[in-house]
């Protein structure tokens, strides 16, 4: 007989910036499972958006979008060296420009769109449906797995969020503006949160958990235990 499996369903969700895709890349690591990480998707369609000239003076054509969306293919290839699944667009590798300030200011408007949080929500429930996955995202514990056995809700101080996201693109070579990053992080913040598809909302069942007063290591732990713990319960009712 085969035997049950005692893997979870880990969401993360909370502001932009406060470590979500760190934190899940390191538990995905700890406990063997996959990490998908559900932002860059919707900065994979925003990339494909301004690629495609689908933004006229900043003004997204919503109608355009939803019906390019039959040639938007996007899949995470897993880079052994890195650790985590890099996104390709119709085949080609587009990790390092979604990571950039031009698709920050305007991914939030592209998530709005509800044909597209539709399309993207297919894929992620398809890349959990064997469990053992751990997604961050907006969405992820009240949308796109509202039964996942534990759900994280992050938040931080919007300038300490800022801060830390200064220095991850300055680590990285880039030379980025603080102002700019507050500003971006202020926005996005604000869009996610009001939207009317799938606002940014803490679920009652999920664990807040507030980083501003705490370093990666620390919310690593507590998140770890906190899995920890659900597998062992899952372990313990399945006898
Ligand atoms: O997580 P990240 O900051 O890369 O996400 C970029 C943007 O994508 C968010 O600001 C939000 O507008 C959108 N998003 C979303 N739902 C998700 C993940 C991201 O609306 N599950």
């Amino acid at each position: 007989m085969k035997e049950k499996s005692s893997k979870i369903t880990i969401a993360i969700d909370g502001y932009s910036s406060t470590g979500k895709s760190t934190v899940a890349k390191q538990i995905a690591k700890a406990l063997g499972y996959v990490y998908v990480d559900t932002g860059a998707m919707y900065r994979a369609v925003t990339y494909y958006a301004l690629q495609n000239g689908l933004f006229a003076q900043d003004k997204l054509n919503r109608e355009k979008l939803i019906a390019s969306l039959q040639h938007i293919h996007l899949k995470f290839i897993f880079n052994a060296e890195k650790g985590f699944g890099e996104m390709y667009l119709n085949g080609l590798n587009i990790e390092n420009e979604i990571r950039s300030m031009y698709v920050s200011n305007h991914v939030s408007e592209v998530a709005t769109v509800k044909e597209v949080r539709s399309y993207l929500v297919k894929l992620q429930r398809e890349m959990g449906k064997d469990k053992g996955v751990i997604m961050d995202g907006r969405d992820i514990g009240s949308v796109v797995f509202p039964d996942a056995e534990l759900k994280v809700f992050l938040t931080a101080d919007a300038k300490i969020r800022a801060e830390r996201r200064w220095l991850e693109l300055t680590q990285k070579g880039e030379n980025p503006n603080l102002d700019e990053i507050y500003q971006n992080v202020v926005e996005r913040d604000h869009i996610d949160s009001s939207r009317e598809e799938s606002p940014l909302t803490k679920t009652s069942d999920a664990i807040a958990i507030d980083v501003t007063h705490i370093n990666k290591e620390q919310q690593f732990q507590k998140i770890y235990e906190l899995a920890m713990e659900r597998i062992q319960n899952k372990k313990a009712t399945q006898g």
